[in-house]
């Protein structure tokens, strides 16, 4: 699996690099908790979804990720 990160750069330098480190730790199988519900983010992938992410299941938290 290929990851785009091109679409990120559009986005603030800020949230950007908060954003590349959220996906790092969970693509590496690290538990990273949604700031405002506190629950587990999880992947997304394009099987599972038509908007593939990272985000948790309540959806205040959602990073889109392009899959290439
Ligand atoms: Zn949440």
């Amino acid at each position: 699996m290929k990851l785009d990160f091109s679409q990120l750069n559009k986005q603030t330098k800020q949230s950007f690099n908060d954003q590349h480190s959220v996906i790092k730790k969970v693509m590496q199988g690290k538990i990273v908790t949604c700031e405002q519900c506190h629950q587990s983010l999880v992947l997304i992938t394009p099987e599972q979804s038509e908007k593939p992410g990272i985000g948790c299941l309540k959806g205040c938290t959602f990073i889109s990720l392009e899959f290439a």
